[in-house]
């Protein structure tokens, strides 16, 4: 590889579902890496075992899939810088450990649990900084034999060097800078053998030869302590990225309660992946003008990270919406097809009793109507089977006592149509009002309720077409019978 080859990670740790932040922050890694023609990365960010949920990396791997961000390193397809699974990379660790307390930059800390405990409680009452005394600092080389001996657990620490400013540059928030004083001594190995996030995610970064680390907002706070640590090994520092959070659009917080958040409810509910993609690559990004349908290809294409801004981004499933009904209007018919068939059968309705060509017609009269598939059968369930029932509002505005006459009478005209086109049922509804006397509106309103049971949907000769003669005749009937 070259020095400036862009390779970029994505490295989520598997507590639980994706989150839609985590799909922004993959799709952005993702774009930014096709984008520059570099590696897009996964790796999985597994050593906090009391947080592992069983399931959570294939999960994680089937929606990334799901979502079209085919990886190019990372688990299952393998690479040049596995293993891409932080707990079979555990020797790495150790060895790294090893190197930075030769070079005095890290410390065995062996404060029990308690001791640490007591001494948080008391800095919380003196109303002081939360951070770790320095106990352990300054045990003798001697003293830390004889524990090591003794088989007592220790963590080791990083030193944190005493008042320095920590200086690092953003992409996308400028220069930051933090002071040292306000970094602990944050553990880097724990006393299980694992490392801690701060120390695996250094050191992977380093040896996977990561360009770019693009990551939510929540770790701009890390930054500063995995800034020291490159500087412990002598390394360079790769370039930041910090996303913008997240936010409800009362601006809280995105809650993170699982369930509200997670990639595959919204793939559950029927969003398209193209729509939540687009939706999420909107989140704290635009291409500078008023363009918001993208496919991924155009994202591809798009995307800079000059062009993220800073502020928090609002998450909107009203924008969510709109933008699943772009993308379900402008898929092509046979992959409607494909889709609406597989949802008749979730439905329970046997997609075998209609042709293609009828299902085609029905998708061609609902296009502008629907935002989800599921919609098909929502909003217009007649399609798929007669009126069960008829809207009692409908009933009440648009059912007059000579309605059901006025409908014998049409069914008349209907009845002596042979192969008939949209078109002739819209003149033999006319020719029967102007033999009755009446509005076209007084045949048009309770036709519409019977062939539909409801008030409102797509062009009323269109579904006549559709249904064909036979079962408009069964439907005016039916209505006349029942609507009293
Ligand atoms: N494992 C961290 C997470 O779960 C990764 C953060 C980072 O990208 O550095 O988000």
């Amino acid at each position: 590889m070259t020095a400036n080859e862009v390779r970029v990670r994505f490295a989520p740790s598997p507590t639980g579902f994706l989150h839609v932040g985590g799909l922004r922050t993959a799709l952005f890694n993702f774009l930014f890496a096709r984008n520059s023609g570099g590696k897009f990365i996964l790796r999985i960010e597994d050593t906090d075992r009391a947080r592992y949920v069983e399931g959570a990396v294939d999960n994680l791997i089937n929606t990334l899939h799901w979502a079209g961000l085919n990886y190019d390193e990372g688990p299952v397809v393998g690479g040049n810088f596995g293993p891409y699974v932080q707990s079979e990379r555990l020797a790495i660790y150790k060895k790294h450990i090893e190197m930075l307390l030769e070079k005095r930059v890290a410390y065995r800390c062996f404060c029990t649990p308690e001791r640490l405990e007591a001494m948080r409680k008391e800095q919380e009452r003196q109303k002081l900084q939360p951070k770790y005394d320095r106990t352990c600092l300054n045990l003798s080389e001697n003293e830390i034999n004889d524990n090591v001996a003794a088989g007592k657990a220790y963590v080791v620490r990083m030193r944190v060097p005493d008042n320095v400013t920590i200086k690092f540059s953003d992409i996308i928030r400028g220069d930051v800078e933090f002071s040292s004083e306000r970094v602990d001594d944050q553990v880097l190995l724990k006393s299980d053998g694992y490392p801690t996030y701060h120390l695996a995610n250094v050191v992977d970064d380093h040896l996977m030869e990561i360009s770019h680390v693009i990551r939510g907002e929540e770790w701009l706070s890390s930054t500063p302590k995995h800034v020291l640590l490159y500087e412990a090994f002598g390394w360079d520092v790769p370039k930041f990225a910090h996303l913008p959070l997240l936010l409800n659009p009362d601006r809280s917080k995105l809650s993170k309660r699982q369930g509200d958040v997670a990639v595959e409810d919204y793939r559950d509910k029927g969003y398209l992946k193209e729509a939540l993609v687009n939706f999420v690559a909107l989140l704290g990004w635009n291409p500078g003008d008023d363009r918001e349908i993208f496919s991924l290809q155009e994202l591809e294409n798009e995307f800079s990270l000059e062009k993220v801004n800073k502020s928090g981004a609002i998450f909107n499933v009203e924008k969510l919406n709109w933008l699943n009904f772009q993308h379900l209007r402008n898929k092509p018919e046979d992959e409607v097809l494909g889709m609406l068939k597989a949802h008749l059968a979730s439905a329970g309705i046997d997609a075998a009793q209609f042709t293609d060509e009828y299902l085609i017609q029905v998708i061609d009269a609902m296009r502008e109507r629907v935002s989800f598939v599921k919609d098909f059968t929502e909003k217009s369930p007649y399609f798929f089977s007669a009126p069960a029932a008829y809207e009692e509002a409908t009933v009440k505005k648009r059912w007059k006592p000579q309605s059901a006459e006025y409908l014998k009478k049409l069914a008349e005209e209907l009845s002596a149509l042979e192969n008939p086109s949209k078109s002739d049922y819209e003149e033999a509804l006319h020719r029967t009002a102007a033999a009755l006397g009446v509005g076209n509106g007084q045949l048009i309103h309770p036709l519409r309720l019977a062939v539909s049971g409801m008030g409102e949907g797509p062009g009323l000769f269109d579904i006549v077409n559709i249904l064909g003669k036979e079962e408009t005749l069964r439907r005016i009937n039916s209505a006349i019978e029942s609507i009293k």
